[in-house]
């Protein structure tokens, strides 16, 4: 699932930002931006909207495609930095 947000209809409280516990939304400048990597679905923005703006969708096909390559691509940089960690102890 993937928080879809009705800009038009958001009245900028901020109220989803506080809530988010993985700080997957925040405000920026007139605009709320959610950071889909960060977020992990539990939808108590949804319900913490006072304007009735924030929902859980289904996620596109497309959009799964590109989230598991983004996580693939962390975990190897963070592989990547263990190893590079594990040849500087050793040094
Ligand atoms: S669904 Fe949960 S994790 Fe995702 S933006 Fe909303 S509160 Fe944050
Ligand atoms: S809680 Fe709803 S109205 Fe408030 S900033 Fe977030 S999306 Fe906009």
């Amino acid at each position: 699932m993937a928080v879809k947000i009705n800009y038009e209809g958001c009245i900028l409280c901020a109220g989803c930002a506080a809530v988010c516990p993985k700080s997957a939304l925040e405000l920026v400048g007139t605009r709320i931006e959610h950071y889909p990597e960060k977020c992990i679905s539990c939808g108590i923005c949804v319900k913490a909207c006072p304007a009735n703006v924030i929902s859980l969708v289904k996620e596109s096909k497309q959009a799964l495609t590109e989230a598991k390559k983004i996580k693939k691509s962390k975990m190897k940089t963070k592989k990547r930095n263990k190893k590079t960690k594990k040849a500087k102890k050793k040094k």
